[in-house]
């Protein structure tokens, strides 16, 4: 059962006089960058697909303004699903028992890192389950050697909690960049979707320990969880509006059979790509991914974001064999494909609907204005 945007279905004709209280809250947080709760709260629910273009054009104009129509694009390994977590959602978590597991060794992650080098990436997401093989000091090796062979890059790093320790280790070894999805700011909402020993003011110190840092950090939120309701959107809203990171990556959730939360009812389309439109408005100079979850779910799903404000694509450059093995939902896209596929199919994706590829490291605007200056 989902109990988020009640109005967000193809029938529902909302009368004009809503329509344009509507319009006028969109205007309202895109010339103040905040409204109040009670204002989201009013969007999520009572939008339905007749405001959609309006929402979306308005997200899509404040993204031009720092970003123009270019598309940042990042080569991801997806080096281990070997997880010690038990996020009740994903399918690597460690009680799943039906999947073969693998990890990539060193030497395959910088194959893969030379691969997508030569296709023109220069940034790396390395993303994982967590995986206690990769000790700090293997950790450190890895970027090291990463930015001595590929020394114009930056590297993201995405492989769940650590402590601050851990996290300064691989800042100073050369890591510019983490992707930690705080997952859902309902306190209420995390605690039903964790198990007890995972613990939501963890998740949430990790990214303010990897904010004091330095890292450009990453954090995120799934839509259309089982028991969501438009009051935990908001609070993500709000949320990511108070940490103010440099990305936040907003997939659908999509219901994996060998999880706890089998039989589900997974997140659409639309539900997603209001939360990326919103999110754009709040925090209008913000990198924000076109999932690889929205291009699952939908064929045209990832241009549809680049269309709602998103600004960064993520091709895969894991080893091909590999990435089916990497099911965190199912039907995960371009599993039978090579990097180079990949790259191809993107770039193509992006020009087709009037955006530019960007072939530079993609730093958020802020960033990028300092390391110019
Ligand atoms: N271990 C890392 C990487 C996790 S995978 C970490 O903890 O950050 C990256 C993201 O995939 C997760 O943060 C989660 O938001 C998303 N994800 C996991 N399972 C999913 C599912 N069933 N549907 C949609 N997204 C999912």
């Amino acid at each position: 059962m989902n109990y988020i945007f009640p109005n967000l279905k193809a029938h529902s004709q909302n009368s004009d006089k809503l329509t344009s209280s509507i319009y006028s809250l969109i205007d309202k947080l895109k010339k103040h960058r905040i409204l109040s709760e009670t204002e989201l709260c009013f969007i999520l629910d009572n939008i339905s697909l007749k405001e959609i273009p309006y929402l979306y054009k308005a997200s899509f104009v404040v993204k031009e303004k720092y970003y123009q129509n270019r598309v940042y694009l990042r080569g991801i390994i997806e080096i281990s699903n070997y997880c010690k977590q038990g996020c009740f959602y994903c399918g690597i978590n460690s009680q799943n028992q039906k999947i073969e597991r693998y990890r990539l060794s060193q030497s395959e992650i910088l194959a893969a890192c030379r691969i997508g080098y030569d296709l023109g990436y220069r940034t790396f997401v390395i993303q994982g389950g967590e995986d206690t093989y990769y000790t700090d000091q293997l950790m450190v090796e890895i970027i090291k050697e990463i930015k001595v062979k590929c020394a114009d890059v930056a590297i993201t790093l995405s492989l769940g909690e650590k402590s601050k320790e851990s996290y300064q280790k691989l800042f100073d070894a050369g890591a510019d960049r983490y992707l930690l999805r705080h997952e859902a700011a309902s306190r209420r909402l995390y605690e039903t979707i964790h198990p007890k020993y995972m613990f939501y003011d963890t998740r949430r110190e990790c990214l303010s320990n990897l904010k004091e840092i330095g890292y450009q950090v990453g954090a995120g939120f799934m839509v259309g969880l089982p028991t969501q309701t438009n009051d935990d959107l908001v609070e993500d809203l709000l949320y990511v509006k108070s940490l103010e990171p440099h990305m936040v990556g907003i997939g659908p959730y999509l219901c994996h059979e060998d999880t706890p939360l089998r039989g589900s009812k997974s997140g659409t389309l639309q539900e997603t790509l209001v939360m990326v439109a919103l999110t754009r408005l709040l925090l209008p100079k913000v990198l924000l991914p076109s999932t690889t979850a929205l291009g699952s779910l939908d064929p045209m799903g990832r241009e549809m974001a680049l269309e709602a404000g998103a600004n960064v694509l993520m091709p895969n450059i894991s080893p091909t064999e590999n990435r089916i093995l990497y099911e965190i939902y199912p039907d995960k896209i371009c599993i039978t494909d090579t990097s180079g596929q990949c790259r191809n199919c993107i770039e193509n994706r992006i020009i087709a609907r009037g955006h530019v590829v960007d072939l530079s490291r993609g730093d958020h605007f802020d960033i990028e204005k300092k390391l110019k200056s």
